[in-house]
């Protein structure tokens, strides 16, 4: 009797079992405690239900129309006004699907923070739909998609690059390449909030670079993000990407403001 090989097919058939007995157990889990939606914790539809998207309020008329943000009338804008470089922006324009607040802030903070990465698909989802089905982002098509690049430090302690995730819908809903290594983060910066302009142009020098840029020349990209606040780092990239030879830059990000 070969008691090698039933040794080893009893090892197979155990293995099998514990296997459906796993299924089994999670089965029963899912019964007892149905999977939630990460940002209500409410609604039995994850990661995401569309109570909360229900929620997210887009950036109301009138704005920008060069960094997206709310404006009054016909005043000239007060955040390009105090653009963090000397030429203005980096970018051409900036368009943010809806105001970082409530539920998006809350979801935003759960997927960046609580590394629920399973939240990037619809929240980019959402971002796509905004930007081709709401018409967010005029004609022409951009050619390219390329996510503002993290630390990779960081994208290793946090396991992905935010950006990159919601970049993946919007690439895939428009039909054109996502180029995530079109654009390389090589300094890691502290956070520009709160600092004076000047400041925040100087902690941001030379933090990007761009790998093979003959990919880039007279390109139109869109440059993805999740949040638009000081507008500095994705005109730094939008910088860096023209300087490389990209032929227009546009932004969109997620939320804005707020
Ligand atoms: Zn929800
Ligand atoms: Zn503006």
């Amino acid at each position: 009797m070969d008691f090698k090989g039933s040794g080893t097919a009893g090892t197979a058939v155990s293995a099998g079992l514990r296997k459906q007995a796993k299924l089994a157990w999670d089965g029963v889990l899912d019964l007892v405690y149905p999977p939630h939606c990460l940002v209500c914790e409410r609604h039995a539809r994850p990661p995401l239900c569309e109570d909360c998207t229900a929620h997210f309020a887009p950036i109301p008329e009138p704005v920008c129309a060069v960094c997206g943000r709310p404006v009054e009338g016909d005043a000239p804008c007060r955040h390009c006004a105090g653009a963090p470089e000397a030429g203005g922006w980096g970018f051409d324009t900036a368009r943010g699907a809806a105001i970082y607040e409530g539920a998006l802030r809350h979801a935003i903070h759960r997927f960046k923070y609580g590394r629920m990465e399973s939240l990037g698909e619809p929240l980019g989802a959402y971002l796509a739909n905004r930007l081709v089905a709401d018409a967010l982002l005029s004609p022409p098509p951009p050619d390219l998609v390329i996510p503002v690049p993290i630390h990779a430090s960081r994208e290793r302690r946090r396991g992905f690059n935010q950006a990159n995730v919601l970049a993946a819908p919007v690439a895939e809903m428009l039909g054109v390449p996502l180029r995530p290594g079109l654009l390389v983060r090589t300094r890691k910066t502290p956070p520009q909030v709160g600092l004076a302009p000047e400041a925040r142009r100087s902690n941001l020098a030379d933090a990007f670079t761009v790998p093979g840029a003959s990919e880039l020349a007279g390109r139109r990209v869109l440059l993805i993000d999740d949040v638009f606040t000081t507008g500095s780092t994705v005109s730094a990239c939008a910088r860096a990407l023209k300087e490389a030879g990209a032929a227009s830059v546009r932004v969109a990000t997620l939320a804005a403001g707020g």
